[in-house]
C-alpha cells in the first residue's frame, strides 16, 4: 500500500526507533508513548486489520505475539507484566490501517479503556 504509514516506515521511507526486524516482522517504537515502554509490532504484510486477516496468516500472527513476548521481556516487563493491544477499524480506535500489537508497560495501566 502506496499510502500506508507502517509500510513506509517498512520500506525505510519514514525514519523509526526500530527495535527488531526480520523478513517478516518489525518492531519500533511508538512516536507518541503511553506507557514507559511502548512499541508496536507488525507484519510487514500490508494486512489492513483483523477484520482482514485470513486463516493463512495466523501463524504469522502468533510469531508476532510471541516476538511481542520475547521484546516485553527484554524491555523489563516479562515480571509484571504489560498489556497486548490490537486496536481494530473505528469502534476499536485503530488510526493506522496495517495491522500492528501495541506492547504498553512500565507502569500499571488502568481498566477498561474509555
Ligand atoms: P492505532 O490507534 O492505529 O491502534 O495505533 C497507531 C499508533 O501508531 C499510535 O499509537 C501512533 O502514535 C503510532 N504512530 C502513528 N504514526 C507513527 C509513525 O510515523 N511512527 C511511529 N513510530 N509511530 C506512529
Ligand atoms: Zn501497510
Amino acid at each position: 500500500m502506496s499510502d500506508c504509514i507502517f509500510c513506509k516506515i517498512v520500506k525505510g521511507e519514514i525514519p523509526a526507533g526500530k527495535i527488531y526486524e526480520d523478513e517478516e516482522l518489525l518492531a519500533f517504537h511508538d512516536v507518541n508513548p503511553q506507557a514507559p515502554v511502548h512499541f508496536l509490532v507488525i507484519p510487514k504484510k500490508h494486512i489492513p486489520d483483523v477484520m482482514k486477516l485470513g486463516r493463512e496468516e495466523t501463524p504469522l500472527l502468533g510469531r508476532l505475539l510471541y516476538k511481542a513476548q520475547e521484546l516485553a521481556a527484554e524491555l523489563g516487563c516479562a515480571e509484571k507484566g504489560a498489556r497486548f493491544v490490537i486496536n481494530c477499524k473505528a469502534d476499536g480506535g485503530q488510526t493506522v490501517d496495517h495491522i500492528h500489537c501495541h506492547v504498553l508497560g512500565g507502569r500499571p495501566l488502568d481498566w477498561p479503556p474509555g
